[in-house]
């Protein structure tokens, strides 16, 4: 664990982690400045809070002597890793950590990870409760809304935290370590930010750099770039597939979740596919990452077939509305990439009016 105890650290973007980061590092210590590049006024609602607790806040861009004069510097996960300011710091050796990464040295217990392109948030979801059912000590966060430098006081030993990763918090990663990595797929998205896919699926891996012997790695096999990801792993591969039976892992076959524990053994049944309550191929996907994961981290099928047949969609998650004069609505507004919503769309056999609109990230569409 790192002391912060007198250091001098700028926390950079000031969102949930952001704001998180700094009230945690001033409680250990530490002599903290937030910048945010958003205006004083924007900002009005986050800093009497932060100036109360002897935070120092600068607005409306940053200044270079600001990063200059620091110890430590934390980015939060929508801050470019390249701009000026984190470039010239790092040539001077100034330590740059996301807040995933510095939370994770502080975190108790085991760490559970899940990223993807898509599907992350469902499937943390459903693992941690799956872990909660199976009867084991378990805290959910990450990029799912709860950062997770809040989980810290309520980590022990025997804890696993279950936490969805994004490639921007996992870019600034460097002693981050799940025991048990998922990569869910990996498929064009914020290529804006990344600049090409390959890199973007680099930063994805890094999710495994830290891994061992002793840890697991979850792939899905059916997906080609996360698929390619084995070749790099230090650990035990356990693949999740839809379409074929796994050497180790989990899949469908004969309208049933198979899991098997190592290579030459028989497969146990964990459900029926029929009974899986949400919509969608890309969900059974999600399911059998989830089943892999949770078996893998010991919980018992049981758990795992109650805590799935019971499992509602996420809000916003192809989460089914109301059906007005015969018509069915769902709520998909979460599906932010081609790729989501091509799934989305497949998961209704029978055609449907699409409303789209958003943001452009550079893909193909
Ligand atoms: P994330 O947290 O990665 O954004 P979510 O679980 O929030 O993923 O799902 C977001 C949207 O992505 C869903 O509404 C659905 O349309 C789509 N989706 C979910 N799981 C998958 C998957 N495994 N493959 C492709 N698309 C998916």
């Amino acid at each position: 664990m790192m002391d912060v105890k007198g250091k001098k650290v700028l926390v950079v973007g000031l969102g949930k982690s952001g704001l998180a980061a700094a009230l945690f590092l001033r409680r250990r210590g530490a002599s903290v400045t937030v910048s945010d590049v958003r205006s004083a006024e924007a900002l009005a609602d986050q800093i009497p809070a932060l100036l109360e607790e002897g935070i120092a806040v600068e607005t409306g861009g940053h200044g270079l002597l600001t990063f200059r004069r620091q110890d430590l510097i934390v980015v939060s996960p929508g801050v470019p890793v390249d701009t000026p300011e984190l470039a010239q710091v790092r040539t001077f050796g100034l330590p740059v950590l996301g807040e995933l990464e510095l939370a994770a040295r502080f975190l108790k217990g085991k760490v559970l990870a899940i990223t993807g392109s898509n599907g992350k948030t469902t499937t943390t979801t459903l693992v941690g409760e799956i872990l909660k059912a199976a009867g084991l000590p378990t805290l959910v966060g990450g990029n799912i809304g709860v950062p997770v430098i809040a989980l810290i006081e309520d980590s022990k030993p025997e804890t696993w935290s279950v936490l969805e990763v994004s490639s921007f918090q996992l870019e600034t990663t460097q002693e981050f370590h799940p025991a048990i990595a998922v990569i869910l797929n990996i498929t064009p998205d914020h290529l804006d930010r990344h600049g090409t896919f390959e890199n973007y699926a680099k930063a994805k891996e890094r999710i495994f750099a830290r891994q061992g012997g002793e840890d697991f790695l979850v792939l899905n096999a059916d997906d080609a770039r996360a698929g390619e990801a084995a070749a790099r792993s230090k650990a035990p591969v356990y693949w999740f597939s839809r379409k074929h039976e796994v050497e180790q892992g989990a899949f469908a076959a004969h309208g049933e979740i198979r899991f098997r524990c190592a290579a030459g053994e028989a497969a146990e049944t964990i459900l029926q596919l029929a009974t899986i309550p949400l919509k969608g191929d890309h969900n059974v996907e999600n399911v059998l990452g989830a089943v892999c994961a949770a078996r893998l981290a010991g919980c018992d099928a049981e758990a795992i077939r109650r805590t799935v047949e019971s499992f509602k969609a996420v809000e916003h998650r192809l989460e089914f509305v109301s059906t007005i004069n015969d018509v069915e609505f769902y709520n998909d507004s979460k599906a932010t990439n081609v790729d989501a919503t091509e799934k989305a769309i497949a998961a209704f056999p029978g055609g449907i009016p699409l409303i789209l609109g958003g943001k452009d990230k550079n893909s193909d569409y």
